[in-house]
């Protein structure tokens, strides 16, 4: 057995997992440090998936009537659990996902942070009070539990999504079935027994949180349940297509969280040193599988020149290894078949016209692993392939004139995630901000497009689907709303003056 395999069978016995493996299992748990096979797990069957999405509910029915705040108490031991386990979580993190070190870290703190929100939330669920038109006569809102939650999840963030789900989802009164990626089964487990762990010492109801595991069946099986109000589904936007119309079809709820191609507007005032490592942590960040990584630059001409020299410099210098080493900045990619993208990609901006500056090949950096050298691609405009979102280290740089020019660049393609620009001009930054400027949702100056706080609503416009998650007002996505008004007067007076009996 590999170094990596045993570390990683030690973390699940510590977080109180066990020995989740099968001998003959069809679910292979992977890691693209090296391609080796961890352990082979037996993934859900369509069956399995009705009986979970039936206990959920069962436990729904009890959950709904705690009272929030007392639902606050599961989650804040599942953010103490969080916070006592942080090490172990962010090295599978690490393991299954390929994240450096310090973004594992940051996964599982980005976890404990929507706990933190989450519990002072439970005292916040808050309707209004709305003036009524009838005298003796009072209108207010209220915001009731959903029902079972289904949270289907990617493999780039393979801890932190289910939690900014589950979090609000949880202190909202309903349950939660979660099919994560089938890339990442591993975490999944881990945070399944440390949430069951919360639940337990909150006295919660045992099936309120519920794990299936699988491919894409799996999550088609959740999608069809008619039991299951909400599905909030974070992935690809082909996922989403599929996903959509099929809840729809039912009438059902769905909360996407899809694909981005996001960019970075230069303009001539923008302070360079900073956008540099802006543009750099965007780009190659998380090896570039973050769905707000940083794709397209869209640089004035009178600085391109001079960025696209510094930007080069700057990758020329990056650690690429393995992600458990404390000096990688570059870790791998998920799998052969993101290696295979990244290079296909390369090539069509090739043929598109454009120039590789640099990297945009695989690098032998550990044995067995999914490597590439981040890649800065110059482009003479913004064809097909930059319109497509590759999901690797892979930056096009287009050049731009006026910044009318660059904001129809910058919404230019079919997604909404994530985007910025730098500049130290107000007027400049108050126009991509304003209705006429970027079209995500997500829009930031002097910060790269990634990493965003979890107090804020997260998530896109357009083919990114529409959602949002995490702060803000996201948790009414997670509740349905009751219209209630109330006579306390002896008289019965219509709306809208109607006369009747
Ligand atoms: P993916 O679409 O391949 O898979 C995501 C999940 O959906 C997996 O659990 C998968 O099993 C499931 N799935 C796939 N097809 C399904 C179907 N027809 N019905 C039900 N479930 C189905 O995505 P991935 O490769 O794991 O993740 C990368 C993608 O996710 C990128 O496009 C990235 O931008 C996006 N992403 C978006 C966000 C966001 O918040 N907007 C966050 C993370 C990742």
């Amino acid at each position: 057995m590999s170094d990596i395999s045993t570390r990683a069978r030690e973390i699940l016995q510590r977080v109180g997992a066990g020995d989740p493996f099968t001998g003959d299992g069809a679910l292979h748990a992977r890691s693209p440090i090296d391609g080796s096979t961890i352990g082979r797990l037996t993934p859900h069957s369509a069956g399995d998936v009705e009986a979970a999405v039936g206990a959920a509910h069962e436990a729904f029915l009890q959950w709904r009537s705690v009272p929030a705040p007392v639902r606050g108490q599961m989650v804040r031991e599942l953010g103490e659990l969080l916070r006592e386990h942080k090490d172990d979580l962010g090295a599978l993190v690490s393991i299954e996902a390929g994240k450096i070190t310090s973004e594992g870290l940051g996964e599982v703190q980005e976890m404990i942070d929507i706990c933190d929100l989450a519990v002072g939330l439970s005292r916040q669920l808050h309707g209004l009070t709305i003036a009524t038109e009838r005298p003796g006569h009072r209108m207010m809102e209220q915001w009731h539990p959903l029902g079972v939650v289904a949270v289907i999840s990617a493999f780039n963030f393979p801890v932190a999504v289910w939690s900014w789900n589950a979090a609000l989802a949880l202190v909202c009164g309903d349950a939660v079935v979660w099919k994560p990626s089938e890339k990442t089964p591993l975490t999944a487990i881990a945070c399944h027994a440390i949430a069951r762990e919360a639940a337990r010492r909150a006295g919660a109801p045992e099936g309120v949180v519920q794990l299936v595991l699988g491919e894409r069946e799996v999550g088609e099986a959740l999608v069809d349940d008619a039991r299951v109000p909400l599905v909030s589904a974070t992935g690809s936007t082909r996922m989403g297509k599929e996903v959509a119309p099929r809840v729809a079809a039912r009438l059902g709820r769905s909360l996407l969280e899809l694909g981005g191609n996001n960019a970075a507007i230069v303009a001539p005032s923008a302070d360079l040193d900073l956008t540099v490592r802006g543009i750099v942590f965007s780009a190659v960040g998380t090896a570039g599988q973050r769905c707000t990584s940083l794709r397209r630059v869209i640089v004035h001409e009178s600085l391109a020149d001079d960025l696209v020299q510094r930007l080069t410099a700057a990758y020329e210098t990056l650690p690429i290894g393995s992600p458990l080493e404390a000096s990688t900045l570059v870790g791998p990619l998920v799998d052969e078949a993101a290696a295979d993208a990244f290079v296909a990609a390369v090539e069509q901006a090739r043929a598109d016209g454009g120039t590789v500056v640099t990297g945009g090949e695989r690098v032998d950096a550990v044995e067995g692993g999914t490597y590439v050298r981040p890649a800065i691609v110059e482009m003479p405009e913004q064809t097909e392939v930059v319109r497509t979102e590759t999901f690797a280290p892979l930056l096009y740089v287009l050049r731009y004139d006026t910044l009318e020019e660059a904001i129809a660049l910058h919404n230019g393609v079919a997604q909404g995630l994530s985007s910025s620009i730098f500049t130290l001009d107000v007027r400049e930054a108050e126009t991509f901000l304003s209705a006429v400027g970027s079209d995500c949702g997500i829009a930031n100056v002097n910060i790269g497009p990634s990493g965003a706080e979890i107090g804020g609503a997260f998530g896109g416009e357009k083919e990114t689907g529409g959602g949002r998650e995490s702060g803000s007002d996201a948790w009414r996505a997670y509740m349905r709303r009751a219209t209630n008004t109330v006579n306390y007067s002896t008289e019965l007076p219509l709306a809208q003056g109607v006369e009747f009996l």
